[in-house]
């Protein structure tokens, strides 16, 4: 075996492998799918069984192999993904050297904060300095078992005692400051970030050791109640949930998720049998959060209290949730003023509580009602606006159309006139998108591009490319397309037509490819698969259409050189009248 990586890949084949994450679709000879790794309603990630590769040709434009999709689908580095599949392929990976130095620097920063995990631990533990925090969380009633299962340390009140400590594990303090452990004071001495605080580990679902959240142990009001670890290269907000780690597999069991605001709050029902909590540190429920969580559930539950319900950030999860077709519901202990609380004061009502989850339109339907009154006019008005932009979001016409008939009955108004309503709301939308889109497209892909990556992009597909090649470069040079990768692709696949004409075989063509043009090619013949807004099917024309483009283009050029020659105006001559025959061809066509 030469190479493990390339043995890897061919004994793993990319869409049984792909297809056990998410349901992909044959579409013509490739495989579709929503992709996993941005938010949208129409497939645009394609996966190629010739290739064996992917590309997503929506917003988020990732690609790759088998290893990229893992690497992206667990967040996790390039040397243990390849470790995960060559397991999985039974290859060994012995003699490989594993040079990738962004994948080595998280590894390392995993490692350096698992020390500082077992630092704060043992402090918590096993030293005097931890005997206070160790009493506070007696009294919450965090048993040690729970301590342990969570991780959750102590740092004690010192400038220096961590830095101390990973110096001495041969860190230095530029890495301690990269990965948030250490601060660095204006004249550029570094010192402990965490001092004198009980220290929670936040853990993904890989059991790495991404940052810390250490929160004071009683409130002194010139400190804040939490310091967490910034953005990292190993650390993201927006993509963490407390408690992952532990809930995963009881979220995919149970097919929902409790989501709650701190991490007593995961913590302490954890503790008590409620295994499938996780929380967000803050309120904002954000879309990667989403994501994630999809994986392993199609159905949320929030616990918060009503307060929050209508705050921005609630909306745009909720927002969030209903464009990725994920349920949400809300339950509302409304005897405590968080769950940590609830299950101290009564287990069996917080269970009850639990038992009784309202779909999340209902809640905010009553959440609104509650607030203003529907007896007078203005207060109807107050409710309709606060609620109806919710249910004009709702994907499902069914669920869509059962809300709307609830709040006209509520307010005592008819449906028309909700439904004038959300009329209103959707063309003040599509105003915004409008010029959004009309904004975006001059800057961003223009017709011209889709259309010449289209027609490779065919060619590539047929059975036999060179034919519909015979058609296209009849109309057109490989010169007239206006990508220079796009234009060396289509003048490599001509030159060969001697010799690959009668036999044409993808992987012999794809590596007479130069390798910096290798991923412009992939992401060439996957293009076709997506969704790319040509709806002509009529080869011949969109070649023709792509030539105008290109004399329009010389035309262009020659009209802004500065050179005044006679040869200048007769070669004006010949392009404006090849344009005229192009013309009256996509006519005739
Ligand atoms: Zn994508």
């Amino acid at each position: 075996m030469d190479n493990p990586v390339e043995e890897i890949k061919k004994r793993i084949d990319i869409v049984d492998f792909i297809g056990g994450y998410i349901t992909l679709k044959k579409t013509g000879r490739n495989f579709r799918a929503n992709c996993p790794f941005h938010n949208e309603k129409s497939p645009s990630f394609i996966v190629s069984p010739e290739r064996q590769i992917w590309h997503c040709f929506g917003s988020c434009g990732e690609g790759g192999d088998i290893i990229k999709f893992l690497m992206k689908w667990e967040n996790i580095t390039f040397v243990e993904a390849l470790r995960e599949l060559a397991k999985k392929a039974g290859v060994t990976l012995k003699n490989v050297t594993l040079d990738d130095k962004d994948s080595r620097k998280k590894e390392r920063f995993y490692e350096m904060n698992l020390m500082a995990a077992d630092f704060f631990q043992y402090i918590l533990n096993k030293s005097k300095y931890g005997e206070k925090a160790s009493e506070y969380l007696k009294n919450r009633g965090i048993k040690s078992g729970i301590s342990q299962k969570f991780r959750l340390g102590y740092s004690p009140v010192s400038w220096d005692s961590l830095l101390n400590f990973l110096k001495k594990k041969k860190y230095t303090p530029e890495e301690m400051f990269e990965n948030g452990l250490v601060v660095k004071s204006a004249s550029g001495r570094y010192y402990d970030r965490f001092r004198g605080r009980l220290m929670f580990p936040i853990i993904d679902a890989r059991e790495h050791v991404l940052g810390f959240s250490g929160r004071i142990l009683e409130g002194k009001d010139n400190e804040a109640k939490y310091v967490n670890t910034p953005e990292t290269p190993i650390y993201h907000k927006r993509e963490t949930l407390y408690g992952i780690n532990l809930a995963k597999d009881s979220i995919k069991k149970e097919k929902n998720a409790y989501l709650v605001e701190g991490e007593f709050d995961m913590i302490t029902p954890y503790a008590h049998g409620f295994s499938n909590f996780v929380a967000i540190k803050g309120s904002a429920l954000t879309s990667d959060q989403l994501l994630l969580l999809k994986r392993f559930t199609p159905k949320l539950t929030l616990i918060f209290d009503s307060d929050e319900a209508g705050g921005e950030a609630v909306r745009r999860g909720i927002e969030e949730a209903e464009k990725l077709d994920m349920e949400l519901a809300v339950v509302r202990p409304d005897f405590a003023k968080d769950p940590d609380e609830a299950i101290q004061k009564d287990e069996v009502a917080f269970k009850k509580a639990l038992n009784n989850p309202q779909p999340i339109y209902d809640f905010l339907i009553d959440s609104a009602m509650k607030k203003y009154s529907v007896s007078d006019p203005y207060g109807k008005k107050k409710i309709s606006d606060e609620v109806i932009p919710f249910i004009e979001r709702i994907g499902n016409p069914i669920v869509k159309s059962h809300y709307s008939k609830k709040v006209a009955a509520l307010l005592g108004v008819t449906e028309t006139s909700v439904e004038a309503l959300m009329a209103r709301i959707r063309r003040k939308k599509k105003q915004t998108e409008d010029y959004r889109s009309s904004y975006k497209k001059e800057e961003v892909v223009g017709r011209e591009i889709v259309l010449e990556k289209y027609l490779l992009s065919f060619i590539f597909q047929s059975e036999n490319p060179y034919k519909p090649a015979k058609t296209v470069f009849a109309a057109i040079n490989p010169g007239d397309l206006s990508v220079p990768a796009d234009a060396k692709i289509a003048q490599i696949l001509m030159d060969h037509e001697k010799d690959m004409a009668l036999n044409f075989d993808l992987d012999k063509f794809a590596s007479v490819i130069p390798t910096s043009l290798r991923p412009v090619f992939d992401e060439i013949y996957l293009f076709a698969s997506a969704p790319t807004g040509i709806e002509d099917d009529n080869i011949q024309k969109l070649a023709y259409e792509v030539k105008r483009f290109s004399l329009k283009r010389q035309i262009k050029e020659i009209l802004s050189s500065e050179d005044q020659s006679a040869e200048k105006n007769k070669k004006l001559l010949e392009i404006t009248s090849a344009l005229k025959e192009v013309e009256k061809k996509l006519i005739s066509l």
